[in-house]
């Protein structure tokens, strides 16, 4: 069933040997020292940059040179001009936490001591904290990582769309909704930025499945691109002033994007007044002209088009001059952005005890409570005296695995050492593997074995009758999870749903805990278990947060970023037959994308999108708007008050969805508008308040290009998640 392309390449493919020497050639520049640390208000850095001192060194270089940096100088640098002191702009993956130190021509990892860093929660964990304080908190701690090993960029975030909930990335985006993934998005960018590291956004743009994601040609209408899969970047460059975009391998309405004119010189270039450099995804340039001439700057992860093709073009008069002087300044401008570096560690620091406690901050508030029947969580430390800790995923690290970038952590504390870390010496804890993570091949693809190993099962079933409570870590993992190959089914690998069937069979008090970064089939996993939670790959602290979770030092404040259908086939990529299509995918669904498939069609998830429980109980009350009419341009200030009236402290997240009532062309049912995560202590009443500007209900009209808000009456709905709406009320827009 899972289905998975097998997969050295990044050990083999001679494309990816030619791959980089662009990145280092930023990584020497002895040229700026713009304090970059006291940055984090620095979102007009582009603009303070020295463009006259730019022009001069742009005046002082022969065509060569400039040519020269244009492309991939080592796997992940380009080249410098020595003899002008700029030396290679150096990259490093990239999106969850500093990659492993590789060879400078291979993908071969050459295995130093030194090379160590923190493994942060993936992208749909943080997403899960639904708290841009904490994504800021994040890119500091990764900033400050990239910057400690010398590297000038770090190949992150990634933020792409949650289109399929099979799409082999998921676990390194973020969310299914475009506000969610743009709050979170700045705040990551931001952080990174603040710390001197330049960020690359990626992957830029409707890079929504893996499958033939090198050639698919993406079809996707004007309304949808722009209200679904443009707004993180769109944010990312506007909003974080972002130095670098990475162009998606596949093409857009018949064009790669890394030549795709109307996406990087059009929309990033033209309309957001992006300054900083486009780079390819390794090995996605294919062309030198078209490319060269649509607003792709560096060549990445091959050194085939913008090496000697690209400066016979120029000498030949076919690319103007003043297009090679225009790319040399993007990368200048990075290059002076960044604090100067050369190759030895210059500032920063790395897998610090510190860094740990941020991943362990993160980690701790993205854990999702999803059911809690009977309330059998929290466990209580006193009268447990017996646990049976069960599955694959209570030892398996997540920092790494299947195809694309991992992270060497210093440290993975995984969920059965995070037990034992936090039970106390009161209780005895039992480990029971209950089934094996194994693979087959079939045809020359991998697939995973499903059938239980019978032994593993009736250990597990002992384990669990003998225990006052069973914990089972299921899930998914890094291999299940990869880059460049999609899932095929939601249902778990490796014959889990039996085992979890057959463990609650043997002892009512069972949690299940799914460790996975994407949506799964967790209708078995519900019907069986009293307690759910979903802890994600969860970084270098994820077993401590856990811990924490079950036992109630942390009470639960995640939140799911992205639906869980009950079939794929409900999602809407998959009931319109359009994933993951031939040379060619159609986005027959337009905007609804998500939830705003599910509440417009009206189709019931098993989890809907927010939804995540806590605890404690919250009261919604309250909830009103400044103004019942507001104009073009004014802002929503909508409060409502939010009491805890549980026994324990708890954060909420008051989520607030917008409906158009009288809608003039098609709409969602609701969109996501604001949000705000918010700590109660117990018994008392909190003050929410939250913004919308006006013009953030504006949708896309396609006719005259351009936003347009249409005035009549819109539902403010405030709410736990899209489907618990606790309130709403009504105002006009004129
Ligand atoms: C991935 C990028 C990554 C690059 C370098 C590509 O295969 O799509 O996300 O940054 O490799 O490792």
């Amino acid at each position: 069933m899972i289905i998975k392309s097998i997969l050295s390449r990044r050990h083999s493919n001679m494309l990816h040997l030619t791959i980089f020497f662009f990145c280092m050639m930023l990584a020497a520049l002895a040229i700026v020292p713009t304090s970059s640390v006291q940055a984090k208000n620095n979102r007009s850095h582009f603009g303070v940059i020295n463009e006259k001192r730019i022009d001069r060194l742009i005046a002082s270089m022969t065509v060569e040179e400039k040519c020269a940096m244009l492309h991939m100088n080592s796997m992940f640098s380009s080249t410098g001009v020595e003899r002008l002191g700029i030396p290679e702009l150096r990259c490093t993956d990239g999106p969850f936490g500093v990659r492993e130190e590789l060879e400078r021509n291979s993908w071969n990892p050459l295995h130093l001591t030194t090379d160590s860093a923190t493994f942060f929660p993936t992208g749909s964990a943080l997403a899960a904290t639904w708290n841009p304080a904490r994504a800021y908190q994040y890119g500091v701690a990764l900033g400050e990582e990239t910057r400690a090993r010398g590297k000038q960029v770090i190949l992150g975030p990634a933020v792409n769309i949650t289109r399929t909930p099979i799409n082999g990335r998921t676990f390194e985006y973020m969310s299914e909704d475009p506000y969610l993934n743009s709050r979170l998005v700045v705040g990551y960018i931001t952080g990174v930025q603040s710390t001197g590291t330049a960020s690359c956004v990626k992957h830029f743009a409707v890079n929504n499945q893996e499958s033939n994601r090198e050639a698919i040609d993406v079809r996707v209408d004007e309304r949808a691109l722009r209200e679904i899969y443009l707004p993180a970047f769109k944010a990312a460059v506007r909003e974080a002033d972002v130095r670098c975009i990475m162009s998606a391998y596949n093409k857009m309405r018949g064009r790669y994007c890394g030549e795709n004119g109307y996406l990087l010189d059009t929309i990033a270039k033209g309309e957001w007044g992006f300054k900083g450099l486009v780079m390819s995804d390794w090995a996605g340039t294919h062309s030198t002209v078209p490319a060269v001439l649509n607003g792709l700057d560096v060549e990445m992860g091959t050194d085939k088009y913008f090496t000697r093709p690209l400066l016979d073009s120029v000498k030949a008069g076919v690319v103007p001059m003043s297009v090679i002087d225009e790319k040399v300044r993007r990368i200048l401008r990075v290059m002076l952005s960044v604090p100067r570096m050369k190759s030895v560690p210059a500032g920063g620091t790395i897998a610090t005890a510190a860094h740990a406690k941020t991943a362990y901050q993160i980690a701790s508030e993205s854990i999702v409570l999803l059911k809690n029947s009977a309330k059998l969580l929290p466990l209580s430390a006193k009268t447990i005296k017996t646990i049976a800790v069960i599955g694959d995923n209570a030892t398996r690290l997540n920092q790494s695995g299947g195809f694309g970038a991992g992270v060497k952590a210093r440290l993975e504390v995984t969920p059965l050492a995070g037990l034992k870390n936090r039970a106390g010496k009161s209780i005895s804890i039992v480990f029971a593997q209950g089934y094996e993570s194994k693979f087959g091949v079939r045809g020359k693809k991998m697939h995973s074995v499903d059938t239980l190993n019978r032994q593993l099962v009736d250990e597990a079933v002992a384990a669990a009758q003998k225990a006052d409570v069973a914990i089972i870590i299921a899930g998914n993992n890094r291999q299940v999870e990869t880059e460049a190959t999609d899932r095929t089914t939601l249902t778990l690998p490796f014959g889990q749903d039996e085992l979890i069937e057959a463990v609650t069979a043997a002892n009512p008090h069972t949690v299940v805990v799914v460790a996975a970064g994407a949506p799964v089939d967790l209708r078995t996993i519900t019907r069986s278990a009293s307690a759910v939670l979903y802890s994600w790959f969860n970084g270098s602290e994820g077993g401590n947060a856990l811990a924490d979770v079950l036992f109630g030092t942390v009470n639960p404040s995640g939140k799911l970023p992205f639906t869980f259908p009950a079939t794929l086939d409900d999602s809407p990529a998959h009931m319109l037959k359009t994933f993951p299509g031939d040379s060619v995918t159609s986005y027959a669904e337009g905007i609804l994308v998500g939830y705003r498939w599910f509440d417009t069609k009206q189709i019931a998830p098993v989890y809907c999108f927010g939804h995540g429980l806590s605890y404690t109980d919250f009261k919604y009350s309250n909830l009103k708007t400044n103004k019942q009419t507001y104009a073009a341009g004014e802002k929503i200030r909508v409060s409502l008050k939010l009491k805890n009236t549980g026994a324990m402290t708890g954060s909420e997240v008051v989520q607030i969805y917008v409906s158009d009532m009288d809608p003039k062309i098609f709409k969602a049912a609701q969109e996501l508008k604001a949000f705000k995560k918010i700590s109660v202590p117990r018994g008392t009443t909190a003050n929410v308040d939250l913004d919308i500007n006006a013009s953030d209900l504006a949708y896309y009209d396609t006719a005259q290009m351009k936003w347009v808000v249409s005035p009549g009456k819109y539902r403010i709905q405030a709410g736990s998640s899209s489907r618990d709406i606790r309130d709403s009320v009504v105002i006009t827009l004129n």
